[in-house]
């Protein structure tokens, strides 16, 4: 019997050893917080913040295998009503459909974008400057980039791709990630996986395979392996509750400058108590800029999309996460260019800043499939269609 261990017991990590598991092997997880999820994790409550993901995509190859193992749990859907009240920032006021020339970048004939080119060169020789700097800042919603148009062209266009698409592939597990890491260690814990938490790794075990699913900082720090780095996001993080007003819009998405704000209550009523609303805004922010001008900016999409929200405010807060929001693939790279999920002798990652493909937590995902077949010398295939 193969014996595997993994560190970080985050979405990369419980996919690795369900898998591992699943395959046979005597799996042990290290995990340095008392409690499982990475930044999968949600706040206990009375407002349920998710630290990292919210949306959990349809089209990524993670939806059917959660699903396949009933590990999704019921979702949360945006009714019909509230999607209609998604509303967009153009040239300072509100709108509700896209400028024509953003729709034009998402015709199915378009070819596919270069990677070697910036998304905005690119785009705006197909749609003129304005629209390919409107449809940039629009997929800042899966980028966390304060400048998504000077990233590679292909690697925006997928994403752009995916966060327009209808109907939209973004789902919200009820009750938050924190529901779906509660399966999946719950499936874990019945296929014999031994998880210790509390169980910070400083050093790489002897005994191999090992699989590190930490994030790709932690993972630098704990192999002493300076070229563990990938370009990532840094935003500024808004979240607050409200008072329940009728009328607020569900999102308010920035095609003047990368932003997003969302009502998460919209879909999901268990999210704040009763008579309040729970918003999140991210705003991507560029290295000279603060926490506070990403604040002001989130200010600025909230006085346009709930008006009074300052009277009614119960409760907020406000971080900067750096470097927490994945990869971004600057133009000439791919997701192969980034560091390898084989390290040698025995050691393997898994993790959102790695070379595998995907959206966001999918290269978790993915990373973490290859590392166990790669760990367990069996056919990366052969697992994906387990
Ligand atoms: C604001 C924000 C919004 C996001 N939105 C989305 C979204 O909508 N959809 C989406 O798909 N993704 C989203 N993401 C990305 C998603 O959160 C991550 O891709 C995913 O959670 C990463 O999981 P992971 O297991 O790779 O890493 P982590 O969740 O970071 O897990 C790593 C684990 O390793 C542990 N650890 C670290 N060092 C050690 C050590 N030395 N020993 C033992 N344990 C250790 C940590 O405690 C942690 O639990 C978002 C992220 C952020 C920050």
């Amino acid at each position: 019997m193969h014996r595997i261990t993994v560190i970080g017991g985050g979405f990369a990590g419980l996919t690795a050893a369900i898998t591992a598991a699943e395959a046979g092997a005597e799996v042990t997880v290290h995990e340095a917080h008392h409690t499982l999820g990475g930044r999968a994790r949600t706040a206990a409550g009375p407002y349920r913040t998710n630290e990292g993901p919210h949306a959990l995509y349809a089209g990524g190859p993670h939806w059917t295998w959660l699903r396949r193992r009933g590990l999704i749990g019921p979702l949360a859907s945006v009714p019909p009503r509230e999607a209609a009240r998604l509303r967009l920032r153009h040239r300072g006021t509100l709108r509700r459909t896209p400028p024509l020339a953003m729709v034009r970048l998402l015709r199915p004939g378009l070819r596919r974008a270069p990677v070697d080119a910036d998304f905005l060169s690119w785009a705006a020789h197909h749609v003129g400057e304005e629209g390919a700097r409107a449809a940039a800042h629009y997929a800042a919603v899966a980028l966390f980039h304060h400048d998504p148009g000077s990233l590679s062209a292909a690697f925006v266009q997928e994403r752009l791709r995916r966060a327009a698409k209808l109907p939209p592939e973004a789902h919200y597990p009820r009750g938050g990630w924190e529901t779906v890491v509660d399966r999946m260690a719950a499936r874990a814990w019945n296929l014999g996986v031994r998880v210790e938490t509390l169980s910070r790794v400083d050093t790489v075990p002897t005994r191999t395979p090992v699989v590190v699913a930490t994030s790709l900082d932690a993972a630098r720090r704990l192999l002493g392996d300076d070229s563990l780095s990938w370009p990532s996001g840094r935003t500024t993080l808004v979240d607050l509750a409200v008072r329940t007003r009728r009328g607020d819009a569900f999102a308010v998405s920035d095609l003047d400058a990368p932003g997003w704000v969302e009502r998460f209550t919209a879909q999901d009523r268990t999210l704040a108590p009763a008579g309040e609303q729970l918003i999140q805004g991210q705003i991507p922010i560029a290295p000279r800029e603060s926490k506070a001008d990403g604040t002001a900016r989130a200010e600025q999409l909230l006085d346009l999309g709930f008006p009074g929200w300052r009277e009614r405010v119960t409760w907020r807060r406000e971080a900067v996460a750096a470097g927490r929001t994945g990869a971004v693939d600057p133009p000439g790279t791919s997701w192969r260019d980034r560091p390898a999920v084989d390290r040698g002798d025995g050691v393997y990652l898994a993790g959102d800043q790695v070379a595998a493909p995907g959206v966001l937590a999918e290269v978790s995902f993915t990373s973490a499939l290859t590392a166990v077949s790669l760990a367990l010398g069996r056919d990366a295939l052969d697992l994906k269609s387990a």
